[in-house]
């Protein structure tokens, strides 16, 4: 008999977790449980839909699903349908790899004005997330900022800077699609708190705002010189060297003529947001960088803009009854142990870091933390596995989404796509259901 286990949350680190798990426990049954009735968590909800071939891990992940010993409960939300006083009562060992769902705040005055939105709702609500397909961004302005220098701000600034022509062949849900179609921004600004050398987005996705069809890129006071801190590994110093290269180079090739525009502003933390009714402009304080630390000088200024996306991080959403560590905004654990037969894995472990191939890293690492602590987990069979958990749910009547059903959505998504897309997504949990 093989040990029961669930895996909450059914994205990249939830199914390496599976499938390292596997490895190690060839006879363990694995339900892996998704409030969603759709798999992949941020590959469908999270990854920009301009970025397919990133999406194309999914297939590995099918191949998890079609193993024996592996079930997707979908549309399953613990908290509503499920404890996780009643998972940890079914199952010999609950993975918990839930994400972070939330976005960080800016906590500056003016932040809840109309028209400040953060990243998980703003790319949620392109990449037609059921919680967010209502967001209704007012994008009738002309001017956009997005605080932040990792990869989701470029992933925000991109799309919404794409032509519709440049968005065709991509899975963007159709709502955002016709929302960006009609907008008119003529500036875009991508503002970091410290200089263009901290940023943490990488040259790949940098490089892509120079094939940009109507949008020019301008690169704003920026230092744009080598004076890396000595601590910074080679890997890391590569990084920043060529996202420096591409910052150059665009600084050097002008806006060429395009009617709309790109633009970096490095050194600069928001402060205030500006506006009763709409967002009127963002007031940002210039900083300078020491020990790492951007500290501000005292001298502001005012960006007008009519829209603002914070992309500035995420933080875990607990479900009651889970240990939270509100200081990191992860589940309080220690390198993945939460308390006996529990552990955490992924962004709801560390926080909002690495691509989703470091998934697998940390899945590896997490299994061998876990086989360590077997001693304390009792021998498997003691514990009624997924038959209790089918009972509680078959019980509140609980319209559970299998992988074939999820198939079968998948293929009525693919079936309905515009010439050119991949998919049209369903952005209700509704639609999705009725798909028998
Ligand atoms: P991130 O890389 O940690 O970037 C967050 C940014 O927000 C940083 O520039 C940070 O500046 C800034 N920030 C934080 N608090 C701020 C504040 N109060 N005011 C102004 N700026 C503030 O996180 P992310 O962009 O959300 O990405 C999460 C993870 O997903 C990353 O590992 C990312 O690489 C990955 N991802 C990858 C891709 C891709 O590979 N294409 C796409 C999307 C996301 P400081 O550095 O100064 O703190």
């Amino acid at each position: 008999m093989g040990y029961g286990i669930a895996i909450v949350g059914s994205g990249p680190s939830g199914l390496y977790m599976a499938e390292e798990l596997l490895k190690h426990f060839p006879e363990a049954s694995i339900d892996i449980i998704d409030a969603l009735p759709t798999p992949y968590g941020l590959v469908r909800g999270g990854i920009a839909p301009d970025h397919q071939t990133t999406k194309a891990v999914v297939r590995a992940f099918e191949r998890t699903f079609a193993r024996r010993n592996v079930r997707f409960l979908g549309n399953v939300e613990v908290g509503r349908d499920l404890s996780y006083e009643e998972l940890k009562a079914a199952y010999d060992l609950v993975v918990l790899s839930i994400g972070a769902a939330r976005d960080r705040r800016l906590g500056i005055p003016g932040e809840d004005t109309p028209g400040v939105y953060g990243a998980a709702a703003f790319v949620g609500w392109y990449n037609g997330h059921p919680q967010h397909r209502d967001l209704s961004p007012l994008l009738d302005g002309e001017a956009l900022a997005v605080v932040g220098n990792g990869n989701v701000a470029l992933d925000v600034v991109r799309v919404v800077a794409k032509t519709p022509a440049e968005l065709s062949d991509s899975d963007i849900a159709a709502h955002a699609q016709r929302a960006l179609a009609a907008a008119r921004f003529r500036d875009l600004y991508v503002i970091g708190r410290r200089r263009p050398l901290d940023a943490s987005f990488t040259p790949l996705e940098l490089a892509e705002f120079g094939q940009l069809e109507r949008c020019g890129v301008v690169v704003h006071d920026a230092r744009l010189t080598n004076d890396v801190v000595p601590e910074t590994s080679e890997k890391e110093l590569k990084v920043k060297l060529r996202n420096l290269e591409i910052l150059r180079r665009f600084a050097a090739s002008g806006v060429d003529g395009k009617p709309c525009r790109v633009h970096f502003v490095f050194q600069a933390a928001p402060v205030e947001v500006l506006g009763g009714e709409r967002v009127r402009a963002l007031v940002l304080e210039r900083t300078r960088v020491e020990e790492g630390r951007a500290v501000r000088t005292g001298e502001r200024f005012e960006l007008p803009v009519d829209v603002v996306v914070a992309a500035i991080g995420y933080t875990t959403v607990p479900f009651p009854g889970v240990p939270f560590d509100d200081s990191r905004g992860v589940i309080a654990n220690d390198e993945g142990y939460v308390e006996p037969g529990v552990y955490a894995a992924g962004w709801c472990k560390h926080g909002p870091r690495g691509v989703v191939g470091t998934n697998r890293t940390d899945a590896q690492q997490l299994t061998k933390r876990i086989l360590t602590g077997l001693e304390s987990t009792p021998p498997p069979g003691g514990k009624p596995g997924g038959v209790l958990i089918d009972r509680l749910l078959s019980r509140r009547a609980v319209r559970v989404v299998d992988f074939a059903r999820w198939q079968r959505i998948d293929a009525a998504e693919v079936a309905c796509a515009a010439p050119g897309k991949p998919r049209e997504k369903f952005v209700t949990i509704q639609e999705m259901l009725e798909i028998e």
